[in-house]
């Protein structure tokens, strides 16, 4: 072993000393498991009606669309999908990325330049920390969900000149709904643009499945709703809608639009199937709701610390993070995957098992799962 492996393998084993390793574990149709953790709330990235879609897509167009959307890659289906996610999203218009983490690295980096301000929740997704750090903008970080923060540093920034609150809608390892609201009312008091990463909202929020805005009612008062196509729809890729002023700019001066090849034909349809499925299906978003609630219920009546919220994402408190991971790994052996998510992710000391719901659950496997906790629980004497 040279310098150069000792050096890394030095800051592994410190790592895995604590209890933080991180490592792969192959997921698939395995029948005797079944996973609760994943974002594909509706099962649509199973659906036949969705892998239809793809597969006529790609008897079409082939399997990659060989160029960026700005010299060969730009289909009829592309610009088919943003129009479909603009009227979705009910925004003027739409633009979409390779995956949720260019689109919040490419919009923001883009929009925030040197002398505005960027507002960003504690915890919010790596994509935006990320977007931030690339944005020449300064970036104030407001204490979770936290207004009385958000508008002292409101009031810092009073001479910045673009002012951006970004927050995620759901946030992903917590399940609690971000206070928009509050948010936009601040906004508009400080003459702020808010941007809502609705990730892990749109397909499970809001009447049509729309996401957060939708949820309050305050799609109009939102300048830019951003998300992904990788979870409820069931697909890949990222976008934003917003005036077409926005997307408009982002074609021009978002990087990771730009020097990025633009999505295959296949996951394109499948993202539209997806959108179209959330809109002409609303029994899937009932059905996950009705899960959740009969988990999270489940899960306190066996006397558990969970995050208050009535989401799909569930976090199971077990505080240490090597107890977390030991937890996980005897979920597994019932049948259950639902992994233990660890500092960094997480603050130290609220290691949790975050257990998502599916609309494809069936109350008996809920039921399972549940007795699976509770067993465990009584197994290793978690203190709740
Ligand atoms: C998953 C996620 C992203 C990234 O989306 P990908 O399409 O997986 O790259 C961005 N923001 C939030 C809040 C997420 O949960």
């Amino acid at each position: 072993m040279d310098a150069f492996e000792a050096a890394l393998r030095e800051t592994l084993d410190k790592t895995e000393a604590k209890g933080l390793l991180r490592t792969l574990r192959v997921v698939e149709e395995d029948k005797n498991i079944r996973v609760f953790s994943t974002n594909n709330y509706l099962g649509l990235a199973t659906d036949e009606k969705m892998k239809e879609a793809a597969a006529q897509a790609i008897q079409l167009y082939g399997t990659g669309s060989g160029g960026s959307r700005l010299t060969t890659g730009n289909f009829t289906l592309h610009e088919q999908l943003e129009k479909r996610i603009a009227s979705f999203k009910r925004k003027e218009d739409a633009i979409v990325f390779s995956s949720g983490y260019l689109a919040n690295l490419g919009i923001i980096s883009a929009l925030m330049r040197e002398g505005d301000a960027i507002f960003s929740d504690a915890l919010n997704h790596a994509s935006i920390i990320d977007g931030c750090r690339m944005s020449k903008a300064q970036t104030f970080i407001y204490q979770h969900a936290n207004m009385q923060d958000l508008e002292e540093k409101l009031q810092r920034a009073v001479h910045s000149k673009k002012k951006l609150i970004v927050t995620d809608g759901i946030f992903s390892m917590d399940g609690t709904i971000a206070p928009l609201p509050e948010i936009v009312e601040l906004a508009e008091r400080y003459g702020a643009w808010v941007m809502v990463d609705d990730a892990h909202a749109t397909g499970v929020l809001g009447k049509t499945g729309a996401g957060t805005a939708e949820h309050f009612g305050l799609s109009d008062r939102v300048q830019l709703t951003m998300g992904t196509l990788s979870k409820a729809i069931g697909a890949e890729g990222g976008y934003v809608a917003a005036a077409a002023s926005v997307t408009n700019y982002l074609r021009n001066y978002a990087r990771s639009f730009i020097f990025q090849t633009s999505l295959s034909p296949g996951v394109v349809a499948a993202a539209m199937k997806g959108i179209e499925l959330i809109q002409s299906e609303p029994e899937r978003r009932q059905t996950l709701q009705e899960n959740a609630t009969y988990m999270r219920s489940g899960l306190q009546q066996c006397g558990f610390t969970l995050i208050e919220g009535n989401t799909p994402i569930i976090a199971v408190i077990i505080g240490d993070a090597k107890q977390a991971v030991h937890f996980s790994r005897l979920l597994e052996e019932e049948g259950i995957f639902a992994p233990a998510i660890r500092p960094p992710t997480v603050a130290e000391g609220s290691s949790r098992i975050r257990v998502t719901v599916m609309a494809t659950h069936t109350i008996s496997e809920i039921k399972k799962a549940l007795a699976s906790f509770e067993k465990i629980r009584k197994e290793i004497g978690i203190i709740g």
